[in-house]
């Protein structure tokens, strides 16, 4: 198979950071009864054909038909083993559970992201009504469904349903709290719907906020007193060997006002924010943040809390600091964070950000939280 088109679009939609973050998102071409899925471990902005793994089409797709287990962990555990045997001679790549998501569009080439803007209207209150109002006709739209078996047999469904109807299929695959698939014979055809998707929403939501110019100071806050919570959150998270990475900028800075303000923030959209930037963010005052007994007082009773250690550390009015295993981690957090505020700034038209529930929030965090994070990895 030929993967230059696959190749070259993978390449323009991840470098470009509207559309791909820290590694989201995956591609897929298919060919006969050959699908090429991006492999574990690699970039979409730097992807070539060595980066895609190949997989028969009609094993894969012969999962939904065989009898699997009813307990989700046993479940999930077979279908993965399915998958890499579904894998062609000689391919060793490891699939992403999304795999058997871009087996069944009967499509040439599809695209699943999780942009900003598309997850401002999927991560909002109204995002089941806008999704089907605004993309009516072309695009499926369904409520959150955890990642893997049970999401793929759930659209399976609804395909099977529209091919029924006699209805051309759906090019467009709206995910409540994920994102989105984009299915098109062709690599133009692709760039064109994510084009008309944006184009659609740019028109529904506000602009960012601008940047300010640099000789306006971003925050009104005091140099002395950033440099004074720089060092409180050191000598607060010292004992616990993290790296901490500092960002401010005008979206984050518009929910940073007050707690009240920070509301939209306080809780995870997507699992990719979860496995990235955690759960949860710490908010904290100024005062208790320039004061390491009290920084101290507030991580502990969030350690308390949570069992864990918050990735975001969210003073008012100054900024957040991303903590992590080592700078890389901690500079993701941030750069997850503000995706998040983006996605909230922008769910503002469409009632409002709605985050995971409780329940979905959990299961990524503890059950499902280690499966996850290694199909996270393939994505990569
Ligand atoms: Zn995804």
């Amino acid at each position: 198979m030929d993967l230059d088109p696959i190749v070259r679009l993978s390449r323009r939609f991840g470098a470009d950071p509207d559309y791909v973050l820290a590694g989201g998102g995956n591609t897929s071409q298919k060919d006969g009864d050959t699908i090429a899925v991006k492999a574990s471990g690699v970039q979409l902005g730097t992807i070539d054909a060595a980066g895609f793994v190949h997989l028969s089409l009609s094993k894969l797709k012969a999962v939904f038909t065989i009898e699997l287990p009813s307990n989700s962990d046993e479940r999930e555990k077979v279908v993965l083993e399915h998958m890499l045997a579904a894998r062609l001679p000689g391919q060793t790549g490891r699939p992403s559970v999304e795999t058997l998501l871009h087996a069944l569009f009967p499509f040439r080439f599809v695209v699943h992201l999780h942009p900003a803007l598309i997850n401002g209207m999927l991560c909002a209150q109204k995002a089941l009504d806008a999704a089907q109002t605004l993309f009516e006709g072309e695009a499926a739209v369904l409520p959150y469904i955890t990642p893997g078996y049970t999401l793929a047999d759930a659209v399976r469904t609804i395909f099977e349903t529209r091919r029924q109807s006699g209805k051309s299929p759906y090019t467009i695959l709206f995910l409540q709290n994920h994102g989105v698939f984009v299915a098109a014979d062709s690599a133009e055809e692709i760039q064109a719907r994510y084009d008309s998707i944006f184009a659609t929403l740019r028109a529904k939501v506000r602009a960012l906020p601008q940047e300010p110019g640099v000789h306006d100071s971003l925050s009104s806050v005091e140099k002395a007193t950033i440099e004074k919570i720089r060092t409180a959150v050191e000598e607060a998270t010292s004992k616990f060997n993290v790296t901490f990475f500092f960002t401010l900028n005008s979206v984050v800075g518009h929910f940073l006002a007050s707690s009240g303000t920070f509301l939209p923030l306080a809780a995870p959209f997507t699992p990719d924010h979860i496995v990235y930037a955690g759960a949860w963010p710490l908010f904290v005052s100024q005062s208790q943040a320039q004061d390491p007994a009290s920084l101290q007082e507030q991580i502990d009773a969030y350690r308390a809390l949570h069992g864990e250690l918050p990735k975001i550390l969210a003073v008012q009015g100054v900024g957040i600091f991303g903590l992590g295993k080592d700078r890389a981690a901690a500079e993701r957090a941030c750069l997850l964070f503000t995706d998040a505020a983006k996605i909230a700034w922008y769910a503002g038209a469409f009632g409002g950000a709605h985050p995971m529930e409780s329940a979905d929030i959990e299961f990524i965090r503890n059950w499902e939280v280690e499966k996850y994070r290694a199909s996270i990895a393939s994505r990569r």
